[in-house]
């Protein structure tokens, strides 16, 4: 499981759309099968996944959905970004309204989550990290 996977539970209202266009299986039945999953989880976390405060309708669903799959990657997230004072770790820039980040293992150790192995970096600048590096 690489960033590919990972792309899709980025911040911002345009990753969800693109989210929702590559869900191959119907919102109803994510949402359902996401309630099922997370019966307790508050709405409220919202707040630590959506940088810009923004909703849409959909917001509430759709973090549902994603945390069924990556619950500590989003907390996670949330956590390097504030540490990060949400500036790319890579090239140094705030991260903007739609863009896409993920999160880059430094030693390349997918299952160390260590806060200082992890760097959230803009999607554009972790494929730029891993190909410097290959
Ligand atoms: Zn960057
Ligand atoms: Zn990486």
């Amino acid at each position: 499981m690489d960033s590919s996977r990972f792309n899709l539970f980025g911040l911002e209202d345009r990753t969800r759309k693109v989210f929702l266009k590559q869900e191959t299986i119907g919102r109803n039945q994510a949402v359902k099968m996401v309630r099922t999953a997370f019966p307790k989880v508050s709405f409220s976390e919202n707040k630590f996944i959506s940088v810009k405060g923004d909703k849409s309708p959909f917001d509430g669903d759709i973090v549902y959905w994603s945390k069924r799959n990556s619950l500590l990657y989003d907390g996670v997230l949330a956590t390097t970004l504030r540490k990060q004072n949400h500036s790319c770790g890579c090239c140094g820039l705030k991260f903007l309204p739609g863009e896409k980040v993920e999160l880059h293992h430094i030693d390349n150790n997918h299952n160390n989550w260590k806060y200082k192995n992890l760097l959230a970096v803009h999607r554009s600048c972790h494929h730029y990290v891993h190909m410097s590096k290959s």
